[in-house]
């Protein structure tokens, strides 16, 4: 999650769905939800455990927040990078209500010392807990509430088989097409009272890299400037120039995208390149990279992976305004 301040985390709570009936898209991984939560309705126990997998802003908080709501029970959130100790694991499960619904975010950043703990609560609802060092260490077995871990990563490549066969069922959220995310600023755009004609609310969605977050704050500023400048409404004139201001471009690129596809292009001839190179050469974590901005490039086809590295498509070369090496005979 990437709220700015109090005052936008305030409207990223007002613009989530409660329920799988108003969440937008995401059709398969709905219905396979909607299954889970009621077969465990009918036999009154916990759901079993949920994995949601992928690229960051396309819903997998939000729907952990419906699993909870949708099954009635009380949600507590942590994250991978919170829980950098078994300990921390053990106080957070132990202190768990039965039947409350534990999310874990970025799991897969947690530590190894807790994944392992996780094992035996994801499956017996069990912990040892160490007690001493050495010779003398002696391990004290603790039974915790059930529970239903919702995880969440944007790496499912990165956990370890054991946990991710502990998990019942794991959903892979796909990017939404412009239909869905039209649907979502809509929505969105009543909530915050934003007059927004038919031509520019496609505008919004061509732009918004197939991702519900990116959309909710692409509208926010459309807003501003529509407020500043437009007396209220968001014409399409309003909606390029405020989107431009902000460096989205066209089809919704940003300035790292755009950074990744230069340095892929122009410094490194369409590659193929290794992740941690490219990542090197624009300045930033090979994770990021590999988990925001390629997933994007490689669903609209600028972006291929390939065992010898990254190398870029035609069309990257084309949205450049270059021509592929293959057709200017490089
Ligand atoms: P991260 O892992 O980076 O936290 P995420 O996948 O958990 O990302 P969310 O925080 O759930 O993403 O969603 C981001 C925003 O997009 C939320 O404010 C939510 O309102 C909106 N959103 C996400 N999915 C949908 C959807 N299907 N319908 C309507 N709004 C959505």
């Amino acid at each position: 999650m990437e709220p700015i301040d109090e005052a936008e985390l305030a409207i990223e709570g007002a613009l989530r769905p409660s329920s799988l009936d108003e969440f937008v898209g995401q059709a398969k991984v709905r219905g396979q939800l909607q299954l889970l939560l009621e077969a465990a309705a009918i036999q009154g126990r916990s759901a079993d455990h949920i994995l949601l997998a992928g690229p960051p802003g396309l819903g997998k908080t939000t729907l952990a927040m419906i699993v909870a709501h949708e099954s009635g029970r009380p949600l507590r959130m942590s994250s991978g990078p919170a829980i950098q100790h078994a300990g921390d694991l053990a106080a957070l499960l132990s202190s768990l209500t039965p039947g409350e619904v534990l999310f874990i975010d970025e799991i897969h950043r947690m530590a190894r010392s807790a994944e392992e703990m996780l094992y035996l609560a994801m499956e017996d609802f069990r912990i040892d807990i160490m007690v001493g060092k050495g010779a003398g260490a002696t391990s004290i077995p603790l039974e915790l509430a059930p529970f239903t871990l919702v995880g969440a990563t944007t790496r499912s490549g990165l956990l370890p088989n054991p946990l991710r066969d502990r998990f019942g069922f794991t959903g892979h959220l796909e990017f939404y097409d412009e239909g869905e995310l039209e649907q979502v600023i809509a929505r969105s755009a009543l909530v915050l009272g934003v007059d927004l004609p038919s031509d520019s609310l496609a505008e919004i969605a061509r732009r918004s890299r197939g991702t519900p977050r990116i959309a909710n704050r692409l509208l926010r500023r459309v807003r501003d400037y529509a407020l500043v400048h437009g007396g209220g409404a968001a014409s399409l004139s309003g909606v390029r120039a405020a989107l431009e201001l902000y460096d989205v471009d066209p089809i919704g690129l940003d300035r790292l995208d755009r950074a990744v596809l230069e340095a892929l292009v122009r410094r490194f001839r369409g590659g193929p390149v290794g992740l941690s190179t490219l990542a090197v050469a624009v300045g930033e974590e090979a994770e990021t990279v590999e988990s925001v901005v390629e997933p994007y490039l490689v669903r609209i086809g600028f972006l291929g992976r390939t065992p010898r590295g990254r190398v870029a498509m035609p069309e990257a070369f084309a949205h450049l305004g270059l021509a592929h090496h293959a057709e200017a005979g490089l």
